[in-house]
């Protein structure tokens, strides 16, 4: 959409999704504030934060969206995924079980990203969503429970991005926002 000096504005929600206490919310805080908690909870309130980054000269805002606890299977409703056009699916490298949901975070993405498409009038049915696998925890290598490998062949197989990261030390937490919203403008501009 234009504003008055006939420059462009671009928002994008972006979501976050993944099994408990992969480190979602940690991932969030990190980015947008730059903030790690050790004994973090469900944040009561706080649905999203708003980022800016710089594209081609043009201010580009993710509003990217925290599940809140909610992430038991089927349990995020469709207003979460509602508008998305961005998607990190996060597992923690620590934590097996969390690399053996994705298959199922990957399907219920779809199916409620064509459900909404289907039934918003205003959405376009050919919604590309930019998809980015994340292993979290990297710092965690001496508990390591899912290789480097693994994590890359899945991303493969699904035409994912993928990423390791740590919300603890900070590694690659930027980078992994920062490919997902180049990712969507390039796919809407
Ligand atoms: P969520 O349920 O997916 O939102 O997970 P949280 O962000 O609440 O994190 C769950 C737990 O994992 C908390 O105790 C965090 O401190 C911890 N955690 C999150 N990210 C990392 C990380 O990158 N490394 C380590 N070692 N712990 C993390
Ligand atoms: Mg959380």
């Amino acid at each position: 959409s234009s504003d008055e000096e006939g420059g462009e504005e671009y928002l994008f929600k972006i979501v976050i999704i993944g099994d408990s206490a992969v480190g979602k919310s940690n991932l969030l805080s990190r980015y947008a504030r730059n903030e790690f908690n050790l004994h973090s909870k469900a944040t009561i309130g706080v649905e999203f934060q708003t980022q800016s980054m710089e594209i081609d000269g043009k201010e580009v805002k993710a509003q990217i969206w925290d599940t809140a606890g909610q992430e038991r299977f089927r349990a995020v409703t469709s207003a979460y995924y509602r508008g998305a056009v961005g998607a990190l699916i996060v597992y923690d490298i620590s934590r097996r079980t969390t690399f053996d949901s994705i298959g199922r975070w990957l399907d219920e993405l779809k199916r409620i990203v064509l459900f909404v498409s289907n039934v918003d009038e205003e959405a376009h049915s050919d919604t590309t969503v930019a998809r980015m696998l994340v292993g979290n925890k990297c710092d965690l290598e001496n508990i390591r429970d899912v290789s480097v490998e693994e994590g890359k062949s899945l991303a493969e197989a699904e035409g994912l991005f993928f990423i390791e990261t740590s919300a603890l030390d900070s590694t690659n937490v930027k980078k992994a926002f920062e490919i997902v919203i180049r990712e969507i403008y390039n796919n809407v501009s």
